[in-house]
């Protein structure tokens, strides 16, 4: 360890647990994603963790979203695979159709 990781991390509020309960109760303690095949929604209740669906600063309910451990995880990786695909296209100046859409889902969060 040590060093900068180039990762900002925002720190969570004071009252992070309530919100965070909120949340759970919100999506009735489950994993909130849904399969993009199936459109069903994933039915993990252990090991549940919120997530910020946009602004990791903006903790309204709204921005809030249950998601499982394993879940998360894919989607954290995905989300900085993703943001790396996207400065790539960027720098070849090459604005395909699927950066732009990218771009938008990105901006949808
Ligand atoms: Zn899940």
């Amino acid at each position: 360890m040590g060093g900068s990781t180039g990762w900002r991390v925002s720190p969570l509020p004071p009252d992070w647990k309530r919100l965070r309960l909120a949340a759970l109760r919100r999506d009735d303690f489950r994993c909130t994603w849904l399969r993009q095949d199936t459109e069903q929604r994933c039915s993990e209740r252990k090991r549940l963790e919120v997530d910020h669906a946009g602004d990791r600063d903006d903790h309204a309910l709204a921005n809030l979203r249950t998601l499982c451990r394993y879940h998360h995880a894919k989607l954290t990786h995905a989300q900085s695979m993703s943001a790396r695909t996207f400065a790539v296209k960027q720098r070849d100046a090459e604005p395909s159709a699927y950066a732009q859409r990218l771009a938008r889902r990105l901006s949808e969060r």
